[in-house]
C-alpha cells in the first residue's frame, strides 16, 4: 500500500547519515508534511522529552534513524554509551509510537546483530543462534533489543510496524572522524590527507583480509519508503547489495578514488572484527527492491561531498 505524501511523518536521527538521507528521499518523493528535531532540540534519551513530543506532534508514520553508531574503536572502547543510549531511545520512541497510535513504523537495526559466525550470505533467520562479534556487542545487544520491542509491539497490540538490517553504509553526511568512524569514511580522510602531502605510505587497520558489504545510504532511503510500502511482517528484512570486499581491496579502491600512489600498510594490532559480514539479501528482492549505486561510482560521488564540506569549513 502506498503511503500517504501528506501524512504527517517523523524522521528520528535526521542529521545522522542514514535520516538525512532518508529525509532527502522523502522529500523528494513528496512528502509534505516531514517532522525533525535536532538531538539539542529533542534528546531522544530522555522519556518525558519523548512522550511530550509525540503527544504534541502526533505524527502517522516514524523512521527511527536515531542512534548512537560509531566504528570498531568506538564501539569497542566505549560499551557502556552503545548500550544504554541506544536502548533509551528505542525504548521511549517504541513505547511514544505505540502510545498515541502511529499507523506505520520503521526500526533500523544494523548487520552486527548477527552471529559473529553466522553463514554467510547472512539470512534474517540467523539471528540470535551464535555469540556475537565481541568488539562491537553491546551495540548489536541494544539493537536486538528494537527488533523484539517491534515484534512485540505487532503481536501485543498489532501495530504494522517493521525492522530494516542494514549492511555497512556510507555516503555524504557521514562521519570522517579519523578515529570514531567506519572504515570507509575513515579511510577516505586518511588517504586523501596522504595523497594531498605527498605521504609515503598509509596505514590501514587490522589484516585487511576481513571482507564488508557497503550499500551507498541513497540506496537505503529508497529501501526504506520501499518496506513501508510493502512490507509488513515480524522479521527482519536485510538490505544491502549483495556482494562484498576484502578490506585491502577497499583500502586500494578508496586510494585510487582520491588519488593516492604511495604504500599502503596494515597494523595488525588494531581488531579486524568479525571476519565477513554479508547479507542475503533475497527476502529483499522478493520484495522487488535492488540496490543500484555501484561501489566505486558510490565512494567518486562521497568523495565529492568530502571535498566540498571540507572547502566549507575552511
Ligand atoms: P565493523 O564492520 O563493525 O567491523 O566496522 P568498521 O567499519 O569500523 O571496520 C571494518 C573493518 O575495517 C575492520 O576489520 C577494521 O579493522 C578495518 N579498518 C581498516 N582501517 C580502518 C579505519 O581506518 N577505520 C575503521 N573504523 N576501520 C578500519
Amino acid at each position: 500500500a502506498s503511503l500517504d505524501r501528506a501524512a504527517r511523518t517523523y524522521v528520528a536521527g535526521h542529521n545522522g547519515l542514514v535520516g538525512g538521507a532518508v529525509l532527502r528521499h522523502l522529500r523528494s518523493e513528496g512528502f509534505t508534511d516531514l517532522v525533525t528535531r535536532t538531538s539539542r532540540e529533542l534528546d531522544l534519551r530522555d522519556r518525558e522529552a519523548v512522550d511530550r513530543f509525540f503527544d504534541s506532534e502526533r505524527p502517522a508514520v516514524v523512521v527511527l534513524a536515531a542512534a548512537r553508531v560509531g566504528g570498531i574503536l568506538a564501539n569497542s572502547t566505549r560499551p557502556a554509551e552503545f548500550l544504554s543510549d541506544n536502548l533509551r531511545i528505542q525504548v521511549n520512541v517504541l513505547d511514544a509510537a505505540a502510545r498515541v497510535g502511529v499507523e506505520r513504523l520503521l526500526f533500523l537495526g544494523s548487520s552486527c546483530i548477527y552471529p559473529k559466525y553466522a553463514e554467510q550470505p547472512i539470512r534474517e533467520d540467523a539471528l540470535l543462534t551464535g555469540a556475537l562479534e565481541p568488539t562491537n556487542d553491546a551495540y548489536a545487544i541494544a539493537k536486538i533489543a528494537g527488533v523484539l520491542h517491534v515484534q512485540a509491539l505487532r503481536r501485543q497490540y498489532g501495530l504494522p510496524y517493521v525492522s530494516a538490517m542494514p549492511t555497512n553504509l556510507y555516503g555524504p553526511g557521514d562521519n570522517f572522524d579519523p578515529v570514531g568512524s567506519h572504515v570507509l569514511p575513515g579511510l577516505m580522510r586518511r588517504f586523501s590527507e596522504a595523497a594531498r602531502d605527498g605521504a609515503p605510505s598509509v596505514v590501514v587497520w587490522g589484516s585487511g583480509t576481513p571482507r564488508r558489504e557497503f550499500l551507498h545510504v541513497d540506496d537505503l532511503a529508497r529501501a526504506c519508503l520501499h518496506l513501508l510500502e510493502h512490507y509488513d511482517a515480524p522479521e527482519p528484512v536485510n538490505v544491502g547489495v549483495g556482494t562484498d570486499v576484502s578490506i585491502a581491496e577497499l583500502a586500494r579502491l578508496v586510494a585510487d578514488v582520491v588519488g593516492y600512489q604511495g604504500a599502503i600498510e596494515f597494523d595488525r594490532s588494531k581488531p579486524d572484527g568479525t571476519p565477513r559480514k554479508l547479507l542475503d539479501v533475497s527476502r529483499l528482492h522478493a520484495l522487488g527492491w535492488e540496490a543500484r549505486i555501484p561501489l566505486r561510482e558510490g565512494i567518486e560521488e562521497t568523495y565529492r561531498w568530502f571535498r566540498a564540506s571540507l572547502a566549507e569549513g575552511a
